[in-house]
């Protein structure tokens, strides 16, 4: 059954997962997370399961959690892979390569950030040069964080980023918020202003698994934006090196924020630039695959109040609590209907990308 490939949390999605992995045969590697622990203290992994020969010309990737509990649902796409057996399906010479729980401390911890605080996808920029500039972020910034999380100082916040909205579009205040940004530590789609470990360990798998490699696919799993249950595939590389390839491999139905046709804002620091810092524009197909749940006002909303609590509350309390529901409830639909169209669209994903590594 179909919900049964998805988890109540890490550690069942990362048994489940190590157990469908090995059960597949596939070579495994667990990388330990030596910044970060889980709500008690456990250790935390991001595993790796990769199938197919060393010198593979070809790479398929296939990454859940990079949004923390946005693994939830990558993972049980990721099982349910396994378990239907579908890693079979790759032509010879293609690597499989499983990354599970790209940023172990957010799923475990039900967060969307890494354990600094950083949103994982913003966070592939160069650190070396000065930073892209959100300053639109700044005007918005003591909205997005309030001094308090209720009555008037919560409703001030709220009536700050409605005038914004107003005043400049829906997208745009969208694009504030979540284009991400380097100045605040304390504030929502932090960028960082260092490599977080989620991003060094990336790359390493890399260069240990992909030295031989002509061409990658990638597949990174995410949720919170778009109608609930529809996965939009959002193109998650270089947009004059890549587009038209994607859109030939996945039925026409890829989007980008760079022509404007995709739910989400314009970003900067993508994960695929991991890829790009390595590989050459035509050498990676890369997409987002994101799952719609709930309106962007009640996404943005958790997010804020996610950070508020990680900032302001003690684990355990009321608050606490109720902040955690919503930043799980925001990124996870936790019904079968939910489950099911995301089950069958990430199938139909994964045999759009076989068949498309075979005309590259
Ligand atoms: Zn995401």
């Amino acid at each position: 059954m179909v919900f049964e490939y998805f988890s109540s949390d890490y550690n069942e999605a990362r048994d489940k997962f190590l157990g469908a992995a090995r059960a597949a045969g596939a070579s495994i590697e667990n990388r330990l997370n030596p910044n970060a622990s889980g709500p008690n203290g456990e250790e935390l992994y991001t595993d790796v399961a990769r199938f197919g020969p060393d010198d593979a010309k070809k790479a398929l990737v296939i990454i859940s959690g990079t949004h923390g509990n946005e693994g939830f649902c990558g993972s049980g796409c990721q099982i349910g892979y396994l378990k239907e057996g579908l890693h079979q399906n790759r032509s010879e010479e293609t690597a499989l390569i499983f990354v599970h729980a790209m940023n172990p401390y957010g799923f475990a911890n039900v967060r969307r950030v890494t354990e600094d605080n950083v949103d994982l996808n913003r966070n592939f920029v160069d650190h070396s040069k000065p930073y892209p500039v959100n300053a639109a972020y700044e005007e918005i910034h003591r909205f997005a964080v309030p001094k308090v999380w209720a009555g008037g100082g919560l409703e001030e916040a709220n009536r700050g980023l409605a005038a914004y909205a107003e005043k400049n579009g829906p997208m745009a205040l969208q694009g504030a918020v979540s284009g991400g940004q380097h100045t605040h530590p304390d504030g929502v789609f932090f960028a960082g202003t260092a490599p977080t470990w989620s991003n060094t360990m990336l790359r390493s798998i890399i260069s240990d698994h992909m030295s031989d490699v002509d061409h990658v696919a990638l597949i990174d799993f995410h949720t919170g934006l778009g109608p609930n249950g529809h996965g939009e595939l959002i193109l998650n590389g270089d947009f004059r090196g890549s587009c038209e390839r994607a859109q030939s491999w996945y039925n026409n139905e890829v989007t980008s924020f760079e022509d404007g046709s995709s739910t989400s804002a314009k970003l900067t620091g993508m994960m695929c630039f991991a890829f790009l810092d390595v590989f050459a524009p035509e050498q990676l197909t890369g997409i987002a695959v994101e799952y719609g749940t709930y309106d962007v006002g009640t996404v943005l909303t958790a997010m804020r109040f996610d950070n508020w609590i990680n900032l302001y509350e003690t684990p355990g309390s009321d608050l606490w609590n109720e902040g955690k529901k919503a930043i799980r409830d925001a990124l996870y639909c936790d019904n079968d209907e939910w489950k099911a169209l995301v089950h069958e669209r990430a199938n139909w994903v994964l045999d759009h990308a076989y068949q498309g590594l075979k005309t590259v």
